[in-house]
């Protein structure tokens, strides 16, 4: 794993850096974010912008989006809209240069004819399962199939059939003749063009034929000029047939470099996967907050400055490695912690009576926005005779080392009074403690202590009178170990998912200056973590979700680390 140093040393900047002096493509850094819009953005999505984008920036270079729609589906409009959305709200600008890989179908269509006319490319009409047998295995060389000799005429015929429609799925495909004995089985006359009768989303019923990625990549890089195309480790394989094809077709070459993909603990990293959790309904959507993905992070709470910095800190490498998520939780708690406001909420709440407090008296206590930056202001709290305090805050018996209240113990309230507990009334039936009678010191204002003597806890507090109804939603891990792929009994990522990764309070109550709160503002609610409000809110009811605790376990794995060092 890598540390959090906040340089970490960058091999893909070296590159660029090294190309720029040699002046290997005039000067020009030109890169791409390429997503097939088969689904939502992930974390992992967000490291490859953050490089593409930032390393283009960084060079004064350019950066396109394009969309990789070479697959023909149905859904793809609403993944268009929802990745040019995170793509904007993580900070990066495409300008005018949106473009679609289908936009080229025609040009790639004359590339094949050409590799075709050139003898590099050849109608092969073997079953797709007799196509892979004679591929081979990494250990034995494939066997070349019987169409491999076809005379470039009939090549030329039965490619302009297959573009024609005359031809079933399946049929025929048209592969380059490369070598069947390469000990890179990528190599082994790859598929360029196959038949499927299906519509696509922007080229309708044009087209029945379809470009393979491994040729469609390199020559939408090219077609844009790209110079350097990051991409990750899974295809580095794919390199040798990237620079075939740019090289037989003699065209603008852009160079393809590898690092690793992100992957993030207790979470997975495939649209694949995550779009199987979307359709069978153990997420609410896509941008359910326990999901990995950008919009699941953006209603989370999460802001795209720590996501931005969680890529900065993980840095770019040549091997796979598994981040901690409690990195992540670091980088977000680190940024609210400047940002937002605190206030007080009580999650689980039991009510406290003040027997010596006047019954219909409302004061208005002054509380600090945020400790960390002054100039956030103060703004007034109420408190009166009946408040609510969080149930964990009381024990009838309480053991060691729990200093909050218990029975003839005295705590302070923040920024209110010392309060003594003095009566536990308790349900008659079930025995459940309903409501605490405390007596207030009238002298200890603002929650000093009139003579000194000690309290050991503070605890927030709300007005039962002048607070608001919420509902508050906990989160934790999506899945229940940090790998599933590392578990015996985890044939399926499912069943690793974590049963309590949500837990929905829905009688807390939080201070009244939140009143007027939005979906999309964040606070931090004092003792019990950042909480960010749900577009789920109605005007009868604010909806919360909690972005992250308080408690760092960042700090702790690294602590650990060294330890062990
Ligand atoms: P998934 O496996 O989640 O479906 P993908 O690689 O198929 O992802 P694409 O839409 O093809 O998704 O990816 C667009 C870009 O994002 C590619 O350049 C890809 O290498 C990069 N990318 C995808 N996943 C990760 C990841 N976990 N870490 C870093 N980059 C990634
Ligand atoms: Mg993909």
């Amino acid at each position: 794993m890598n540390s959090t140093d906040s340089t970490p040393t960058n091999f893909l900047k070296a590159i660029v850096e090294d190309d720029l002096k040699t002046d290997k493509y005039a000067g020009r850094v030109h890169t791409r974010f390429p997503p097939e819009p088969n689904g939502y953005l992930h974390i992992g999505h967000a490291k490859a912008i953050c490089i593409d984008f930032g390393i283009a920036a960084e060079y004064e270079g350019l950066c396109n989006l394009r969309f990789d729609d070479t697959n023909p589906t149905k859904e793809d409009i609403e993944y268009i809209k929802a990745i040019q959305e995170d793509i904007k709200w993580l900070g990066f600008d495409w300008e005018d240069r949106l473009y679609y890989a289908s936009d080229y179908f025609e040009q790639m269509y004359k590339y094949a004819i050409q590799l075709i006319k050139e003898g590099k490319a050849y109608v092969c009409s073997l079953s797709e399962q007799k196509i892979r047998e004679y591929r081979g295995t990494v250990k034995q060389p494939g066997k070349e199939s019987p169409y491999r000799n076809r005379s470039t005429e009939e090549n030329l015929d039965l490619f302009e059939r297959m573009h024609a429609g005359e031809f079933k799925d399946g049929t025929h495909v048209l592969r380059a003749k490369i070598d069947m004995a390469s000990p890179n089985m990528k190599m082994r006359d790859p598929l360029i063009y196959r038949i499927r009768h299906a519509s696509h989303h922007r080229t309708g019923d044009k087209w029945c034929i379809y470009p393979m990625y491994d040729f469609a990549h390199c020559l939408e890089d090219s077609i844009e000029r790209i110079t350097h195309s990051f991409c990750t480790l899974e295809f580095e394989n794919n390199r040798e047939i990237y620079d075939w094809f740019l090289d037989e077709l003699n065209i603008f070459h852009s160079q393809q470099i590898e690092f690793a993909r992100l992957n993030l603990s207790h979470t997975i990293m495939s649209k694949r996967k995550l779009l199987e959790l979307v359709e069978g309904g153990y997420v609410t959507g896509w941008d359910d907050p326990r999901m990995p993905t950008i919009s699941g992070l953006r209603r989370r709470g999460y802001t795209p400055e720590s996501i931005r910095n969680f890529c900065d800190r993980i840095g770019v490498a040549k091997s796979e490695s598994l981040v901690d998520m409690a990195l992540l939780e670091y980088c977000i708690r680190e940024d609210l912690n400047k940002r937002t406001p605190r206030v007080m909420a009580v999650l689980r709440p039991l009510k406290v009576v003040i027997d010596n407090y006047p019954e219909d008296k409302v004061e208005e206590m002054d509380a600090v926005n945020n400790p960390e930056d002054p100039s956030m202001g103060t703004r007034k709290v109420p408190l009166s005779q009946v408040l609510y305090i969080e149930r964990d805050d009381f024990r009838e018996y309480p053991p060691k080392k729990f200093f909050r209240l218990a029975p003839d113990r005295e705590v302070r309230l923040r920024y209110a009074y010392l309060i003594k507990c003095v009566n536990v009334v308790k349900d008659k039936q079930t025995g459940e403690i309903v409501e605490l009678h405390c007596t207030y010191d009238p002298a200890s204002r603002g929650g000093s202590s009139p003579d000194g003597r000690k309290v050991k806890a503070t605890l927030h507090w709300v007005s039962a009178a002048n607070s608001i109804p919420a509902e508050v939603r906990l989160y934790d891990h999506l899945l229940s170990v940090p790998n599933p792929s590392e578990e015996k009994d985890c044939a399926d990522f499912k069943d690793c998912l974590n049963p309590k990764s949500l837990e929905t309070l829905t009688s807390c109550r939080i201070e009244p200056s939140l009143l007027c709160a939005k979906p999309g503002n964040r606070y931090q609610f004092e003792r019990l973590g950042y909480f960010c409000v749900d577009p789920d809110s109605s005007d009868e009811m604010l909806v919360f979700n909690r972005t992250v605790t308080l408690r760092d376990t960042w700090a702790r794995i690294q602590k650990a680390e060294k330890q062990k060092r």
